[in-house]
């Protein structure tokens, strides 16, 4: 199911070759918003981020990161994550996870950690307690590992609005980021970061053309009618699951 994507070591390192053809500095999510609000952005910045947990984050993407010497942001759903058993764990693909005793080494390789929600729901669908421990609980646990503040959010399947976003401010981060595969710009919304999202489909040349400004949009703010009206079913769906009297708001 995750096939479309990934992609093999060998490309990902040419996609970080081309990176650094293109002359082009990468830093992590948070560094991004803080080069954004100081004005000390040079206009060939990428972020490169990966969202879940996989193992083959520490297996494979680390080894070449680091061969470039590139930083990365990790986006953790702490549910899914394998061992520690205290961490209120939920059913998940734990087999493929990260391992919360492998995180302390990330952040120490440069790797910025972010939360991905503690169980991967589609987050605009939730009852209001629901939502606040997708968005709380992430972060409580990995700041209590990890001793460092956990300053970003990815929302799962890029699911957002602005009823989710308060939940996200609330908590505690201070940007969070989309999908919306478009090119993030200077008057982004910093809590529905567009990204583009790489996909095993998608070639060289392509991933070339990115770095030339191509092939992708920049970022619109607001959302489009398409995407209310699609929340607007995927919800009606979930009130129809929820029991009655529940605390949607
Ligand atoms: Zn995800």
């Amino acid at each position: 199911m995750i096939a479309p994507f990934t992609v093999t070591p060998q490309v990902f390192e040419q996609h970080l070759g081309a990176l650094r053809e293109e002359r082009y500095k990468c830093v992590t999510f948070s560094e991004l918003l803080d080069s954004l609000a100081a004005h000390t952005i040079s206009s060939r910045t990428a972020v490169i981020t990966f969202d879940d947990g996989y193992k083959d984050f520490a297996d494979n993407a680390l080894p070449v990161l680091q061969a470039h010497d590139y930083p990365s942001t990790l986006y953790l759903t702490t549910g899914f994550l394998a061992g520690g058993k205290l961490h209120h764990k939920e059913s998940g693909p734990s087999d493929l996870m990260l391992d919360w005793a492998q995180l302390p080494e990330l952040v120490a390789s440069g790797t910025e950690i972010g939360a991905h929600s503690h169980s991967h729901p589609q987050l605009d669908t939730l009852t209001a307690a629901q939502l606040h421990r997708e968005t709380h609980l992430p972060k409580e646990l990995l700041e209590n590992v990890l001793g460092v503040r956990v300053r970003s959010f990815a929302y799962p399947h890029g699911y957002n609005g602005p009823r989710v976003q308060r939940f996200i401010k609330n908590a505690g981060y201070d940007s969070a980021a989309g999908v919306r595969n478009a090119f993030t710009h200077s008057s982004d919304d910093r809590f529905n970061v567009a990204r583009l999202m790489l996909q095993s489909h998608h070639s060289l040349e392509t991933f070339r053309n990115w770095l030339r400004g191509l092939e992708a949009p920049p970022a619109t703010r607001g959302e489009a009618m398409r995407t209310k009206l699609w929340r607007d079913y995927r919800r009606g769906k979930a009130i129809v699951r929820r029991q009655p009297g529940s605390d949607y708001q």
